[in-house]
């Protein structure tokens, strides 16, 4: 902090008020995973037209197994991958996503009545009791992976709101893997 204060250089800082914005990070998800009428999975009071995650429709009934092959396929590479939880072969037509750790929102899924929720860092007994009970089925990428998403939109929009107003912004994604994970290997013996 220090050294940017020194440097004039300024720094905004958003996490959980980016998922939440419209065109953050829970609907750039949605979008890239296809996802159709789309609306907050946790809507904020205040504005409930925004909100934590989001659930939405298909755009066609899709075995599991394939919605998460094209969910892996929408994603940002990193070692761990995607997790599927669930009947492989069974067929889904609603989904919640939310970006980020997503244990919480189990519940906020269920009551949501969505087929799948995708998110990410699920534990095993949060993940596997919830399971117990059916549907939603479970997609779990990794926290960077599902966030990272939100900033080719977000610096789209950034250059595109200076533009408007005169100015040249330039714009650079980071594309560093935050994940603390860097190699998977299957296991068996
Ligand atoms: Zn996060």
């Amino acid at each position: 902090m220090h050294r940017l204060v020194r440097a004039g250089i300024a720094l905004a800082n958003a996490h959980t008020t980016l998922d939440a914005a419209h065109g953050g990070v829970a609907a750039a998800l949605a979008e890239r995973v296809g996802l159709q009428d789309t609306r907050p999975l946790e809507p904020n009071p205040a504005d409930p037209t925004q909100g934590i995650g989001r659930v939405g429709k298909l755009p066609e009934p899709t075995r599991l197994r394939d919605f998460a092959a094209a969910v892996a396929a929408a994603l940002p590479d990193c070692a761990p991958g995607l997790l599927v939880g669930g009947e492989p072969d069974a067929v889904v037509e609603t989904a919640a996503v939310s970006g980020g750790a997503g244990d919480s929102l189990l519940a906020a899924a269920r009551a949501a009545d969505v087929d799948v929720f995708l998110t990410a860092d699920l534990r095993h007994h949060p993940a596997s009791e919830h399971l117990e009970a059916g549907r939603p089925y479970l997609l779990c990428g990794t926290h960077w992976a599902t966030e990272w998403v939100g900033l080719p939109p977000l610096a789209a929009r950034l250059e595109a709101a200076a533009h408007a107003c005169g100015h040249r912004l330039f714009t650079q994604v980071s594309q560093i893997v935050t994940d603390p994970w860097a190699l998977r290997l299957s296991t068996g013996c």
